[in-house]
Parts: C-alpha cells; sequence; structure tokens
C-alpha cells in the first residue's frame, strides 16, 4: 500500500493506479476504523480494479463546540487494518496540506445542507461537501464508497455530484452494526457502559417503527409519535431529530407511499450518535 501524504503524490498514486483502463474506487473517512469502514473498501475492491482510502480528519466540517480535537485517531492501527484489505493507496494528508491559508473557496449544496444533520449542525454539509469534492479533484475516481450510516450525506453528495457534473459514480454500502444492533461509529468509542447501553434506543425507536410499518401503518406522524414513546424510556438519550424524509430531497413525508427514509439522531451523554432506516411500501 502506497501511503501519501502531499497532494502531488496522491495525485500521481492515483494516476498510477488508473493507469490501462483500471477502474479506480475511492472510500473517504475520518479513520479511527472499524467494519462499517472496511465494509467500504471490500465493496469497493469487488467493484473496482485499485482502490485508493483516504484519511482525514476535515475541521470544516465540524462546529466550534464539537469534538474536533478528542476526535479518535489511530492511524498506525488503520495502516495495518487497510494493508490487510488490499488497498492499494492511502492518502493520508495534514490539515495544512488540504486547507492552506488563505482557501475562500467553498462547496455548498443549498437547501439539503440545511436539513437533518445540516439543521442541528451549521456548516457541517458545506465542510464535507468541500472535503469531498476536493478528493475528487485529486484522486480523480470512477466510483465512491459511502455508507448508507450517513444517509443525509449521501444524498448530499448524490446532489453535488449530480449538479457539478463530477464523473464518479456513488455507490452506498448498508449500515454495519455491532452484534446487538447498534450502528458501528467511531464515535461508538466515547461511550462509556451505561451511555452504550443507552444507545440502544435508536435502533430500538427504528425497530419499533419497522414493525408498525410492517402491520400496515403509513402515516408518518403516527409512527414518529410511536417511536418517541420508546425514546421515553431511556431519558439520558436526548433525541436530536427523528424523521420521515424522501432520500433524495430530505423533505418530511406524510404518508408513506414510496421509498422513505427514517433518520434518527441523538445524544447519549455528548456522544452524538445517528441511525437509520429505508421503509420501502
Ligand atoms: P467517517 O469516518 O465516520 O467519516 O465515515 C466514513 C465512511 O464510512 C462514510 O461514508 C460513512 O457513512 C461510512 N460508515 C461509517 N460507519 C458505518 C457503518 N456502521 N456502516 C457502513 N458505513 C459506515
Amino acid at each position: 500500500m502506497q501511503i501519501c501524504a502531499t497532494i502531488p503524490e496522491a495525485r500521481a498514486a492515483s494516476r498510477d493506479a488508473h493507469s490501462s483502463g483500471k477502474r479506480l474506487g475511492l472510500v473517504p473517512t475520518m479513520g479511527a476504523l472499524h467494519e462499517g469502514h472496511l465494509s467500504l473498501v471490500r465493496a469497493a475492491k469487488a467493484q473496482c480494479d485499485s482502490v485508493a482510502v483516504s484519511i482525514f480528519v476535515n475541521p470544516t466540517q465540524f462546529g466550534p463546540t464539537e469534538d474536533l480535537s478528542k476526535y479518535p485517531r489511530q492511524f498506525d492501527r488503520d495502516c495495518q487494518l487497510l494493508e490487510k484489505e488490499g488497498v492499494d493507496v492511502l492518502f493520508a494528508p495534514s490539515v495544512d496540506e488540504m486547507y492552506p491559508d488563505g482557501q475562500v473557496s467553498w462547496v455548498l449544496v443549498e437547501g439539503l445542507s440545511e436539513k437533518l444533520d445540516g439543521r442541528s449542525r451549521p456548516g457541517h454539509f458545506r465542510g464535507v461537501t468541500t472535503i469531498v469534492a476536493k478528493l475528487f479533484h485529486i484522486l480523480e475516481p470512477d466510483a465512491a464508497f459511502f455508507g448508507q450510516k450517513d444517509a443525509a450525506q449521501l444524498a448530499v453528495i448524490r446532489r453535488m455530484v449530480r449538479d457539478l457534473n463530477f464523473p464518479v459514480e456513488i455507490v452506498a454500502c448498508p449500515i454495519v452494526r455491532e452484534p446487538d444492533g447498534l450502528a458501528m461509529s467511531s464515535r461508538n468509542a466515547y461511550l462509556n457502559r451505561e451511555e452504550r447501553a443507552q444507545a440502544l434506543v435508536l435502533q430500538h425507536s427504528l425497530q419499533q417503527m419497522q414493525q408498525e410499518f410492517q402491520n400496515g401503518e403509513r402515516i408518518a406522524a403516527k409512527l414518529i409519535s410511536s417511536a418517541k414513546k420508546v425514546f421515553a424510556r431511556e431519558p439520558q438519550v436526548a433525541l436530536d431529530y427523528l424523521e420521515i424524509v424522501d432520500p433524495d430531497t430530505l423533505d418530511p413525508v406524510e404518508r408513506i407511499s414510496q421509498q422513505t427514509l427514517v433518520a434518527v439522531a441523538a445524544y447519549v451523554g455528548s456522544t452524538r450518535l445517528l441511525d437509520n432506516l429505508v421503509l420501502n411500501p
């Protein structure tokens, strides 16, 4: 695996990996890798000839009071995991490399970026789309792999790619969960034992909605109301949002008549966790 810290090195490595018509897949990450990330790498390996992974804790997608400084970093372990998966190129730049002094240009997907996580984390998606656009320009992948776990992020990136004509296929990969159902996340490492147990309420609220949906309930407000009752059983967990939306526009849906996204975010202690479910009538 070739490890690149600078943009010229990464560009050269990706052009090399691309040579003679090879299909290059990119998996963007912030590191502290777990099985969720590795599932994206495996999907990329299966669908592409060469795979590049990026590890970059992107400061512009964190708010001023968020966890940027304490975000888990375990570079050596991540390298070993990626090496074992047979990754060809690892791009792990510094903040100065990606954001030299004086950067004033941003990529903003208007509208979508203010919904769901964008509402609770102003500026978050502007940071995400800017860094993903930069990675696409630097590495020029044919396909890029993202987790369905961050469903709003996926919608925003798909829209950016469509609106700005990036020549890249966006591939969504299913949520990877712990054996008890908690969606894997680098932030799960923040949870103490008690919080780890409380965190299951996200998954339980979604299961409740899925059950009622399977029993024929199609009115979003009713599904949300019973999921909120599940949340009420875990008073230590503060619900951020629980919404039933169109998976492309992220606009609320009143009655479920086509594929619909149920997305939830909640604070378990000071840790913000996400989960979601797709309902298909
Ligand atoms: P992150 O390092 O948190 O920025 O995540 C990098 C990529 O991994 C994103 O596309 C995430 O959606 C994806 N990802 C994170 N957790 C999971 C998971 N549990 N299952 C599937 N993909 C995930």
